[in-house]
């Protein structure tokens, strides 16, 4: 319900949509990319070992430690690094810091939703530059741009990624302009992350979250990596709006999750072989499946409607995304889930003409 008393750019906004939480049945949840195993068991010691009346201090506000285990882990200097509250924090730091109302930003036209909700948001002029007819990124359209842009690598909701050398091939042909590299997905596209590229080029930026691989959406952890000044740049906005933006347990959380890289390969691998399986199968049923990169998979059904598949798999009890959008009506987003859960999917779908 609106209220006379909301802003104009209040009213004008289109706020994300996220993915159905539905709680009136059990379902096989295929829609939100969340991981299926638990996070590592470093991450339950760490909360266990949290007390009540700590709670009562002030987090730290630099989250030294966290962005110390960060820095670490990527072989960068903590200046290097900002811890965020999800990456979704990170993205709308850098839609703060490095424009003014008014600039264009420019993104992919079938790419992350929040992209665009940030840029109504801050009141810029959003540029979509269509993907190829086969969803992947086309790189010379990104060349020589007026405004700064925003990739997501790999992509969704399509799961196609550019290699290392294509991205800073765009970086390169935008010196004056700030690339920011949405890596969401990246432990599942193993040897194809550009965070290397940092060190030589001062306008990218990088974004990573905790919520995928490391199975920790519910905690809200992510970071930005990227020049000391781009970090400086973030770390003004940040403590001119939210000083802790990262809470005590989150911190603690993820310093565990960032010590068990083992972990993380061993979950990684587990998801890539499922996908993998599951994406071979639904070629043999016709359907068309973008090649995937990430934890999900883009698939077209040969007969159904991209609406009508969605509703079928909703009343057998899978939950999967649909984006009732021109290009992509027909395709269904579906999260990589356990070997029982797409099991299950891969039955459903063998039922359905
Ligand atoms: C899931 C996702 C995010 C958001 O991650 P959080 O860290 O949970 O905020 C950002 N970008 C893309 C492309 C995603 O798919």
């Amino acid at each position: 319900m609106n209220s006379r008393l909301w802003g104009r750019t209040t009213v004008a906004l289109q706020p994300y949509i996220p993915g159905e939480q539905v709680f009136d049945r059990e379902y096989s949840k295929l829609n939100t990319n969340e991981c299926p195993y638990p996070p590592s068991p470093l991450v339950a010691a760490a909360l266990a070992a949290q007390t009540a009346s700590d709670l009562r201090r002030y987090p730290d506000p630099d989250s030294s430690e966290l962005t110390a285990a960060l820095a670490a882990a990527h072989g960068l200097r903590p200046e290097q690094v900002l811890a965020c509250g999800g990456s979704d924090e990170a993205l709308a730091f850098a839609f703060m810091a490095f424009f003014d109302r008014g600039d264009r930003v420019y993104f992919p036209d079938i790419t992350y939703g929040f992209y665009r909700v940030y840029s109504d948001l801050f009141g810029l002029a959003a540029v979509e530059l269509p993907l190829r007819e086969d969803f992947t990124v086309g790189i010379e359209d990104y060349f020589g741009l007026d405004g700064h842009l925003f990739l997501a690598n790999p992509n969704a909701p399509t799961g196609t990624a550019l290699t290392p050398g294509q991205i800073e091939e765009i970086v390169r042909r935008n010196p004056d302009r700030l690339v920011v590299v949405d890596e969401a997905y990246i432990d599942f596209a193993p040897g194809m992350s550009c965070l290397e590229l940092i060190h030589r080029y001062d306008n990218l930026l990088v974004v990573q979250t905790f919520s995928k691989s490391r199975a920790l959406a519910g905690m809200r952890l992510g970071a930005a990596f990227g020049d000391a000044s781009l970090i400086g740049g973030l770390n003004r906005i940040k403590y001119s709006f939210n000083p802790y933006n990262l809470d005590q347990v989150s911190q603690a959380v993820g310093i565990a999750a960032l010590a068990d890289g083992a972990y993380l390969a061993h979950t990684v691998e587990r998801i890539i072989a499922t996908r993998e399986r599951v994406s071979a199968r639904l070629t043999q049923l016709g359907c068309e499946v973008i090649p995937s990169s990430t934890n999900f998979l883009f698939v077209r059904h040969p007969s159904l409607s991209g609406s009508q598949l969605y509703q079928n798999l909703k009343r057998d009890g899978v939950l999967v995304r649909h984006f009732p959008k021109a290009r992509i009506d027909n395709f269904l987003r579906v999260t990589v889930g356990t070997d029982g859960e797409m099991d299950q999917f891969i039955t459903l779908m063998e039922g359905y003409q």
